[in-house]
């Protein structure tokens, strides 16, 4: 991988919606060209790359157009076929590989992946079948029994606080592999994503901290406020596990911060995530300039925070009959509005961001929330 693959070279990318896009508009900017598969017409990332393979993740006439017109290919989501992933790999360059995508998009896999890497995971269980929850629960409840594989933004989770209940909401998962994790209490949520090259060169972006709501992230701040002590703990960890993965591109690490500042790793994301979106305008690269420069075989930019920044996601439920004000953040020196060109605005779809840059976090989270309470229209 040290060979460099330079503009007006052709990548590809496996999925086109928001991080597809924010992808796409990073490699178009610094003079690469852009092949989007995904079967969606309305693909945000679609409509800006040169071109769109309109078809399914498994279609095996786009997969060899992939194969045969781009240099180099990607992904933004982990539900992937892994098959298809190494149909890539025997043809050109993936990253990250298909083994490292099959480990993130199945949570069994995932937390033994972890744990087998000297790292720490909430308490959890593998369950597989009904009877995988006979046994003595203690321990794992109050729990959420999460589905192994497909949830997202908290969907496929359900809680659960005995063993009747977990035993009925496995069947009502469709018995389907399922992981109980015992419910904790959080101190706080924080996240890293770690850039990782080919010739295994290695840069953490800042930490953020993460605030969801309704399961979905809906804050995050940076730098996290935690101690010095916890946000370097944090960094190494995800550096310890993309070296684990022997990983090349972006990796998204989400961790539990305990009382007393211990942290368990959450979940990995094999690409940008949704809590890296404040590196598009307060880092000197962002993670989707990293995810272009580590397919490219590019050493990982510079990832220093030039400025605390507050990042708060747009639901589709601040969408009424009419689109929301965003004069109230056009109008504010410094903040950047990100939309992602989606038509129809739904409960809980990710529509957009906006980034609040300020001398203080503290300053930009107080902003960053008068801002947001203002955004609907009545
Ligand atoms: P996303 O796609 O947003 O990352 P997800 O569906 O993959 O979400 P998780 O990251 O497992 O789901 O959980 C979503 C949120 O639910 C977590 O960020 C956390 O706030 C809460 N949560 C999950 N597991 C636990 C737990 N064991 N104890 C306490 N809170 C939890
Ligand atoms: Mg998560």
């Amino acid at each position: 991988m040290s060979l460099h693959l330079l503009p007006t070279a052709m990548l590809g990318i496996l999925g086109g919606g928001q991080l597809g896009r924010m992808f796409t508009m990073s490699a178009l900017s610094m003079g690469y060209r852009v092949t989007v598969l995904d079967p969606d017409t309305e693909s945000p990332a679609g409509a800006l790359a040169d071109v769109h393979l309109c078809a399914a993740f498994d279609d095996s006439e786009a997969l060899q157009q992939l194969a045969d017109t781009c240099v180099a290919v990607t992904t933004e989501f982990e539900n992937v076929p892994a098959e298809s992933m190494a149909f890539l790999e025997r043809h050109i360059r993936v990253s990250p590989s298909s083994e490292a995508v099959a480990i993130a998009q199945d949570r069994i896999r995932e937390k033994r992946f972890i744990f087998g890497a000297g790292l720490q995971v909430a308490p959890f269980l593998a369950i597989e079948s009904v009877q995988d929850l006979e046994q003595d629960l203690i321990g794992h409840l109050p729990g959420i029994l999460k589905i192994a594989r497909l949830g997202y933004d908290g969907k496929g989770q359900i809680r659960v606080f005995s063993s009747e209940e977990a035993k009925a909401a496995f069947i009502e998962m469709g018995s389907k592999p399922c992981v109980l994790e015992r419910k904790l209490d959080l101190q706080t949520e924080i996240s890293v994503i770690v850039t990782r090259s080919g010739t295994g060169q290695s840069v953490c972006f800042p930490v953020a901290e993460n605030q969801h709501a309704d399961g979905i992230l809906d804050i995050s701040i940076i730098p996290a406020r935690v101690e010095d002590a916890v946000a370097d703990h944090a960094r190494l960890m995800a550096l310890q596990l993309a070296e684990s993965l022997d990983y090349v591109g972006v990796l998204a690490v989400e961790f539990f911060v305990l009382d007393g500042g211990e942290l368990l790793i959450n979940e990995i994301a094999p690409r940008p995530h949704n809590s890296g979106h404040y590196s598009l305008d307060a880092t000197l690269f962002s993670q989707f300039d990293q995810q272009v420069r580590s397919m490219c075989g590019l050493p990982p930019g510079d990832t220093r925070l030039l400025t605390p920044v507050v990042m708060v996601n747009l639901l589709g439920d601040i969408w009424g009959d009419d689109e929301p004000a965003w004069d109230v953040l056009l109008s504010q020196p410094n903040v950047h509005l990100h939309l992602y060109g989606k038509k129809s605005a739904r409960i809980g779809r990710k529509m957009g961001h906006y980034n609040v840059l300020a001398e203080e976090a503290e300053w930009a989270l107080r902003q960053a929330l008068e801002l947001k309470g203002r955004l609907k229209k009545e």
